[in-house]
Order: C-alpha cells, then structure tokens, then sequence
C-alpha cells in the first residue's frame, strides 16, 4: 500500500508556508534511492549512474544527486548548459541525443560530455560539424521485439531510436579509423519495467554483443551504458523493484560473459531517471468544488498542466486524501480544470470522501511530472518545494505568475 512520505501534521504546515498545487520532493528519499544504485552496482570499479535530467531538472534536486556521486544524461543543450552550470564536470555528463543539431554538439564537445550517438549517419555529421572526440558510444536498437521469457516489454522495431548491429560495427569500424580511442555501447530497450529482470537481460544482450565487438573488430570497449528502464510501481499493490538484486543480476552475467573473455575492465554505466526521482515526489492539491452529475467530480487546484501523464498515458497515480483518509469510501472522478475532459487524475477510483479543502496528494510525480508540465488554458506551473531531511520546506523554484507567461510576447504592451 501506497504511504505518503510525510505526515499530515508536516504538510499543514507546508501547505500554510505555500500556496497549492506544488511539486514536493523527499530530499531523504532522493539520498536513499541514489545510495542503493550506487551500493548495487559497487562490485563494479567504474560503475556511475548518469541521472535522466529531462525526469526533473532542478538544479537543487540535480546537486543532492552530485554530492551523492551521481552524473547527469542530457538529451539536448539546454540540458547541458544547466549541468555544466550546476558543477558537473565533464567526466559527469553524457549526451544522449537525438534528430541532434548541430549547434548541440558543438556545445557538448565544448564541454566535454561524453557523447552518445544515436544514428550511423550522426558519425559523419558529428565530424564535420564539431570533429570527432576521443570518446564515442553508440547506441543499439535490435529491432524485433524486446522480451522477458514470455512476456513481450517494448517492440525496438518501431522505435526512432538507435542503430541496427550492422550500423553499430560499422560505426566501431569507422570510428576507430578515424582514430577515436574510446568506445561505449548504450541501448535502451523497454520502459518503466517493474521486474528485477530488465537489466540483467539487457546486460546479456550487450555484453555478448561486446565479445562479438572484440573478436570481429579488435575493439574493447570502455564503457556499457545500460540506459533508464528500470521503473517503479506506480499501483497500490506496491511491487517496487530491488536494485540491489538488479546490481547482482547484472554482476553474474558480468562474470559470465565479460571476464572470461577478458573484458572485466568495462565500466557499467546507468541512466536512470525515473527509478531515482518518481516515487520521491508528491503534487499536492487542494479541493476547490464538489460536483454531482452522472458521476461525483472532485474538482482539485491543480490539473493536467502540473503532471501530464494520467492524460497522456492514461498512467496511473495513487491518491492519499491526507485530511481525512479515514473519510467514508465513494468512487470519484478527480478532476482538474482544463477545457479538455482527459484532464482527470483517477476515473471511477474508490477514496475516502474528499470535502472541499481536504489536502490531497497525487503519488509518484518526483519524475515526468513537473518537467512535461506546460501552459494550456493560461495555466501556470507550480512552485517546486524540497522536503528537507531537516523536516523545513525550501521552495526551489517559484511558481509561474502571469507575467511570466506573457514575457515572450511582442507586438503588445502587457503594461497598457
Ligand atoms: C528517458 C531516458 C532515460 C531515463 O529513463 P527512465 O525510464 O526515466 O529511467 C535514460 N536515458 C535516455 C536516453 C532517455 O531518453
């Protein structure tokens, strides 16, 4: 079962301090969940773990990563130019792009990040827009569809992503003769999976695809960048997974594939975003209007603007009513305020009655959540607080006011 991760009596307080909706982040959790990546994959020497910026990119939550070891991945300039300007030096952030620009891997170069390339074709766009590094990786697609014994986890055929086996020791080969020293192997190849088993699977896949690399091209590589994936269990059945038996996992294939064949040297690289932030995040809204139609519609402050996954995936998010969980049991629609009727964070769920300024809060939103937050129907973003280890509330990021939205206009005088 689903508990807040902090009490009521703490977040009455907060919630005085702030006004609602807002994105609240456990900055203890955070500390924990990066403590038992690194700890679970300790066996290996160059183990590092590149945090999916593009999950939540506050610089507060990215510098609790960094004093935790952590490095950043980026997906796009933007991304590169707040981790260089959070600290990461350049042995911490790696750029794994796509559809890339070429003024972006100017600036990754410029940096330094390790950059990943998803395309054959990017080989040659890399050279002449910005040179070639010392470093590259590649990023693998297999195609066909990506299974765990029977179960089918995500089809690699029908994702932009990647290049295919011929692309990639092409792509080794190329690179190789045009001097790069250094390579890496990167695949991502199913999303948000609850199973101990993604990684070490994938881990087999690449690994032996390594071997195959040293015996055709004569190329070891340095590093294998097992990518994100590894999700978290976003229902009240709870089921999460534990990292510290995926790190084992890996490690056997690791020992069974790698060192016999004499790649034990390889550093294992992970990317994850959602594993380490989701579940240590709340939105916090308040009941603003009770409504009874053909269904009872609990009309909360905030609305698919501030999280966007249960309107575009249909995701699930748990909901704790914190003002009365003990409240009589009713099925509800909890509903934000968009002109558009996908704006609903549960559809006929069972909770306790919610009254009209009952605190609730929407489980799970520490990843994905404030970062595809946008501005339909004039709407702003929400303030992002951090729930300190202290117990003190720090806001670290204000919420929108109406000037920030009309700031990039031109062509009317706001002030008039
Ligand atoms: C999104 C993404 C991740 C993080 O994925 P999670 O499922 O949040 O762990 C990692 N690497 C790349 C390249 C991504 O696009």
């Amino acid at each position: 079962m689903k508990t807040p991760f902090i009490s009521k009596e703490q977040l009455d307080k907060i919630t005085v301090q702030f006004p609602t909706p807002f994105h609240l982040y456990d900055e203890k959790g955070i500390r924990e969940t990066a403590r038992a990546v690194n700890k679970a994959f300790a066996w290996n020497q160059g183990f590092k773990e590149f945090f999916a910026v593009k999950a939540t990119p506050n610089p507060t939550i990215l510098k609790i990563l960094q004093e935790e070891g952590c490095g950043v991945d980026c997906a796009t300039d933007v991304e590169l130019l707040l981790s260089h300007k959070v600290g990461f030096d350049s042995s911490s952030i790696s750029f794994t792009s796509n559809d890339t620009r070429p003024s972006e891997f100017v600036y990754a170069r410029e940096i330094g990040a390790t950059i990943n390339l998803d395309a054959y074709e990017h080989i040659a766009f890399l050279e002449e827009v910005a040179g070639l590094p010392e470093t590259v990786s590649l990023r693998y697609n297999p195609g066909g569809v990506f299974t765990l014994g029977t179960a089918i986890m995500d089809n690699p055929e029908e994702s932009k992503f990647g290049m295919t086996k011929e692309q990639l020791f092409q792509g080794y080969k190329d690179l190789k003769a045009k001097g790069v020293r250094s390579f890496g192997l990167h695949a991502f190849l199913a999303s948000n999976t609850v199973t101990n088993d993604y990684y070490p699977t994938l881990a087999a896949q690449l690994f032996n695809l390594a071997v195959e690399i040293k015996q055709e091209l004569g190329i070891s590589l340095d590093f294998i960048n097992l990518s994100g994936g590894v999700g978290v269990d976003y229902t009240p059945a709870d089921q999460q997974n534990d990292i510290a038996l995926i790190g084992k996992g890996v490690h056997r294939v690791f020992d069974e594939i790698l060192v016999p064949n004499g790649l034990g040297h390889i550093s294992i690289y992970t990317e994850l975003g959602r594993f380490m932030l989701a579940s240590h995040g709340h939105l916090v809204t308040k009941v603003l209007h009770l409504k009874d139609t053909y269904r009872r519609y609990v009309g909360v402050d905030a609305s698919a603007v501030n999280l966007f996954r249960p309107a575009m995936y249909d995701a699930y998010h748990h909901i704790t009513n914190i003002s009365n969980p003990d409240g009589k049991l009713q099925i509800v629609d909890v509903v934000g305020s968009l002109c558009e009727n996908n704006d609903k964070f549960a559809k006929q769920r069972e909770l306790p009655e919610a009254r009209v300024g009952d605190t609730l809060i929407i489980h799970d939103t520490g990843a994905h959540g404030f970062s595809m937050d946008y501005n339909y129907n004039g709407r702003l973003r929400s303030a992002e607080i951090l729930f300190q280890e202290d117990g003190t509330a720090q806001m670290i990021r204000r919420a929108e006011t109406p000037e920030d939205y009309f700031a990039t206009l031109y062509g009317f005088n706001f002030d008039e």
